[in-house]
């Protein structure tokens, strides 16, 4: 046993522990995405030795693709999000014209300079990623790595050298990728990873889904013009959020000109001269450019040689871990999308981090799953904390009061648009305690983060009352819902979450 001076994250202190030298390192991450970046920097600044690999910016085959960032950085929420403020000024430039705002000349839209924009901050965020890993002190390999031990792992760099390297610990943090349906004629569709890259901005979209990225990437090309059919299965769109609100994003869509198409899916693609004829399980036919296939991701455990080492995976292929993120090989560890348990980014850094502080930095930390808040990008967004009406009505012992509040934002009333925002409040009867809080409406996301530490905090719906509003605000309307719209009886199961 050596010892090692260890820098407690963003503190001055140093204290000295003990770490094992017989290894090369004294953690190996496999997968520099947001959870094993921050797992990474955070146990190097712990004193451990570190080393991740993740493979470069572009694809090897066409089952890996990588790059220093993962999905969220690369190709998830940050050129996304890009494209949702893109897409945002079409309808700003409308409302615009009742502020005031001559548009006469003809407006273009040109997508390939938002493109390259897009393109150029994505490779700005990779360096700096890059950057943050080695002023950290942590060895990025470039390759694909693979396990091939408790305490070995296995890095192929692209010119096919396999190089192997020891560790105490081994964190998987590989995340997911897009799942395909199997439908005749499916290879003519894209996912997200290339619905982020078009070359050309399609004019006529079909989308296949009625999850946060078809709701998103609807919002996204109607908001650059296409003409968009949203297909998904149930009823509603984003099944898990609360009904209500599922309605309002519903109505929104069509509001915003996207044709929806519920209780829907498609049976077969077939190439044409003109693009591509998707025909529908109504018998409908439409022709389209593009075919957005959003019907959700898998968990990346393919080719990582896990089960062979004693890794089990569940039945959907995640890494089963138990509440600290270790495997059922007490030196293997995974955290974020791998483990399929709440697969948001924010979620994966906060696994990161109880991973590092549980292993290197000598505290008790578990990841904490209750009131993460959470956004679907639509135009205009969903945003949510805690419990739905339906959840909580399940969970709950006593009556839960409803309390409601649909209003046309200030804007509206000068631009004419006809789109409501709407909010919701989820309150414990018998306790007063917001259980559950929603906004469908312009800067949602922005407004619930707030939101979500008074729940965090167990605010109760008496001081949501006595908080002085912001006027004139749309959030303001979060803290003036005097009467409650409806007073339900919960399923009167014991209490468990509330
Ligand atoms: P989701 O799991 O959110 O939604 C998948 C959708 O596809 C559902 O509507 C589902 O329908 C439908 N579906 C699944 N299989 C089929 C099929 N064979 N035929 C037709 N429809 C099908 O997945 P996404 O791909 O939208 O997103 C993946 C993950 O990425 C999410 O879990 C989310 O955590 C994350 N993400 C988060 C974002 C954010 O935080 N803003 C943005 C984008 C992604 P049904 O409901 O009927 O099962």
């Amino acid at each position: 046993m050596a010892s090692r001076k260890m820098l407690i994250d963003g503190e001055d202190n140093q204290t000295t522990v003990n770490i094992d030298t017989h290894f090369d390192f004294d953690l190996f991450v496999i997968g520099a995405g947001s959870g094993g970046v921050r797992a990474a920097r955070f146990s190097a600044n712990f004193g451990a030795k570190v080393g991740i690999c993740e493979l470069p910016f572009h694809p090897i085959s066409s089952e890996v693709i990588g790059g220093v960032g993962g999905t969220c950085v690369i190709r998830g929420c940050v050129p996304k999000k890009i494209l949702v403020y893109g897409a945002t000024f079409g309808g700003e430039l409308e409302d615009a014209k009742n502020y005031g705002w001559e548009l006469n000349e003809k407006i273009d839209f040109n997508w390939k300079k938002l493109l390259q924009k897009k393109t150029d901050e994505i490779l700005r965020l990779n360096n700096i990623y890059k950057r943050l890993l080695s002023n950290s002190g942590v060895k990025l390999y470039e390759g694909e790595g693979k396990v091939v031990g408790p305490n070995e792992v296995q890095v192929t760099q692209i010119d096919g050298t396999k190089l192997s390297y020891t560790a105490k610990h081994i964190l998987i943090a590989t995340g997911s990728r897009a799942e395909r349906p199997n439908i005749p004629g499916q290879e003519l569709a894209i996912t997200s990873d290339e619905a982020l890259s078009l070359e050309e901005l399609p004019k006529r979209v079909v989308i296949l889904g009625g999850g946060y990225i078809a709701v998103e990437f609807a919002s996204i090309w109607r908001g650059m013009g296409a003409n968009v059919d949203l297909f998904f299965r149930k009823e509603l769109p984003l099944r898990g959020f609360d009904d209500e609100m599922r309605a309002v994003v519903a109505r929104n869509l069509e509001g915003r000109g996207i044709h929806v198409h519920p209780r829907a899916t498609l049976t077969e693609l077939v190439k044409t001269d003109g693009g591509i004829k998707v025909v529908t399980d109504h018998g409908e036919e439409i022709e389209t450019d593009v075919v957005l296939f959003a019907t959700g991701r898998t968990p990346n455990t393919k080719r990582l040689n896990l089960e062979a080492v004693g890794v089990e995976l569940d039945s959907l292929r995640a890494v089963k871990v138990d509440e600290y993120s270790r495997t059922s090989v007490p030196t293997i560890w995974a955290i974020g999308d791998v483990t399929n348990r709440m697969n948001l980014t924010p979620v994966a850094l906060m696994e990161g981090t109880c991973f590092a502080k549980s292993v290197f930095g000598g505290q008790d930390c578990k990841p904490d799953y209750n009131h993460i808040p959470c956004a679907v990008f639509s135009i205009p967004p969903l945003s949510v904390v805690g419990l739905s009406e339906e959840q909580a009505i399940e969970q709950a012992n006593g009556d839960i009061l409803v309390f409601t509040s649909s209003f046309n934002p200030m804007k509206n009333t000068i631009s004419q648009r006809q789109e409501k925002t709407i909010m919701k409040l989820v309150v414990d009867a018998e306790t007063d305690k917001v259980l559950g809080a929603s906004m469908c409406g312009p800067d949602a996301p922005e407004i619930m983060q707030g939101i979500a530490i008074a729940l965090k905090c167990g605010a109760t719906k008496a001081q949501f009352d006595s908080t002085v509003g912001i006027h004139p605000s749309a959030a303001e309307e979060f803290v003036t819902m005097r009467e409650a719209t409806r007073r339900v009886p919960g399923a009167r199961k014991p209490k468990t979450n509330l």
